[in-house]
């Protein structure tokens, strides 16, 4: 099942398989692994009916460019006509009244959406253990997380429940559980793929991103997914290239790497000196690999902890009892069907995110919390592009540490928040980053290595991680 699209298609194309086929083999995948609880809904029937008419499609010559792909949907992910919950009570019952502009185009390509997957809710979280439908389990170590927050996604890649999934990436969300999983995870450049039928989180840092078994089919699903929206003003209108064509071997790459991010003691040691063998080896393969000083690193959680609850909590004002989903049935007066509805739809770690938010949205503490963390957040960024108008990439550890077990995190929400110290550089700063499967502990886990790059500059990250994968991948 590790097969890429484009092998999967070939197959279908001589008659060796079929979406049919390929659905089912999933759909019983998925029945046999319910105990790691990624899936929320299953569209079985849906997917088999749509299995039968992409076949059809396929033998006809007029299949879609992703015929063959099975695929599973982050639950805060617009599908018309589905349900969608975000993983939160507050949307209990609600249903897409359209769908995002991403799923669109995966089905006008033909792509066959199996499901939607379990996630921290509202995509609040670093270990799916904020869902209101439970955790999700590692499927590589049962007793870890699969990291979060698209931590369904994730690991139903990982298990072969679907063949690739749709995350999204606010401050790390498709990395890092990619990290902890041991699949492909990308955030895209801020405005390369529309938000429209995206929940939002935290708007000017969400990003929808593919989570795959490899680079080919992260390329391909993008080519699909990317590019301007009219639905989405913060969407570039750039050309979107043929990111599978392009993947061939680059040249040498001159590569920064973070020295207080090497340096860091919250850093596993193992995870270190697989960064170190990495950059030995590259060097050895004749790429220039240096040291870079970015001074911030300490800053970066706080930073983002500030400027997201703030999104949040403005963007969550919508769920009120009235508009969506669950409404309190103990309420005598309007105002107490806001409170009520709000106080028991939402769970407790997105309470605290929208207090925090408002806190520091709030007179008196505006100035010193919100507007200051959007000055840091400039001098973070103007930095990091200082470093990638000489460097091609920056190298990076995905997570200070593999997968935590299940419930060592959960009563620290400042542990739980620094586990995004390495991930959250890239969302604050715009910047596309990738988590490459390339690293095992002696614990028996996976963890990632990242790659960031400059603003737009997919293709060149594509063809490195492919060169990346093919040199410290295990295949
Ligand atoms: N763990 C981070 C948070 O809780 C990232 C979440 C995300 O990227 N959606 O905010």
């Amino acid at each position: 099942m590790n097969n890429s699209i484009h092998e999967i298609r070939a197959k279908i194309q001589k008659g060796e398989s079929s979406c049919i086929e390929l659905t089912k083999s999933y759909l019983q995948k998925i029945e046999e692994n319910k105990h790691l609880n990624t899936f929320l809904e299953v569209f079985s029937e849906e997917a088999l009916e749509n299995a039968a008419r992409i076949d059809k499609k396929i033998i006809g010559g007029n299949a879609g460019k992703l015929a063959g792909l099975i695929l599973g949907l982050k639950d805060n992910i617009c599908y018309k006509g589905h349900k969608i919950s975000a993983s939160s009570k507050i949307l209990e019952g609600f249903e897409s009244l359209y769908s995002a502009t991403v799923v669109e185009r995966l089905i006008a390509e033909d792509t066959i959406i199996i499901g939607r997957l379990n996630c921290d809710e509202f995509a609040m979280g670093s270990s799916n253990e904020n869902s209101a439908y439970g955790e999700v389990l590692n499927p590589v170590d049962n007793s870890k997380v699969p990291g979060g927050s698209s931590g369904g996604a994730a690991a139903a890649v990982k298990a072969g429940l679907c063949h690739a999934a749709l995350g999204t990436d606010t401050g790390g969300s498709v990395r890092q559980p990619a990290s902890h999983c041991g699949v492909v995870g990308l955030k895209p450049t801020y405005g390369r793929v529309s938000r429209y039928g995206a929940i939002a989180y935290a708007s000017s840092f969400d990003q929808i991103g593919p989570i795959t078994n490899n680079i080919e089919d992260m390329a391909l699903i993008m080519e699909v997914i990317a590019g301007s929206d009219e639905y989405d003003s913060t969407c570039s209108s750039q050309d979107v290239p043929n990111y599978r064509k392009e993947l061939q071997l680059t040249g040498v790459k001159k590569i920064g790497y973070i020295k207080d991010c090497l340096e860091n003691p919250g850093l596993d040691a193992e995870i270190k000196s697989r960064l170190e063998v990495i950059i030995k080896e590259l060097r050895l393969q004749g790429h220039e690999v240096v040291p870079v000083d970015f001074p911030y690193t300490d800053f970066l959680v706080p930073a983002y902890y500030v400027l997201t609850t703030a999104e949040a909590s403005s963007n969550l004002a919508r769920y009120d009892g009235i508009h969506y989903g669950y409404r309190s049935d103990q309420t005598d007066s309007w105002e107490s069907v806001y409170f009520k509805s709000r106080s028991e739809g939402f769970g407790k770690e997105v309470k605290r995110r929208i207090m925090l938010g408002t806190y520091v949205l709030s007179a008196g503490y505006f100035d010193a919390y919100y507007a200051k963390a959007q000055k840091v957040r400039r001098i973070f960024r103007d930095k990091t592009n200082e470093i990638l108008n000489t460097h091609d990439f920056i190298l990076l550890p995905t997570t200070p540490n593999t997968a935590p077990e299940l419930g060592e995190n959960t009563k620290d929400p400042i542990a739980m928040y620094l586990e995004d110290i390495f991930t959250v550089q890239a969302p604050l700063t715009g910047l596309p980053a990738i988590s490459l499967p390339i690293g095992e502990h002696t614990n028996g886990m996976p963890f990632g290595i990242q790659l960031m790059g400059r603003r737009f500059s997919e293709t060149a990250l594509f063809a490195f991680s492919n060169e990346m994968m093919q040199n410290f991948g295990d295949n």
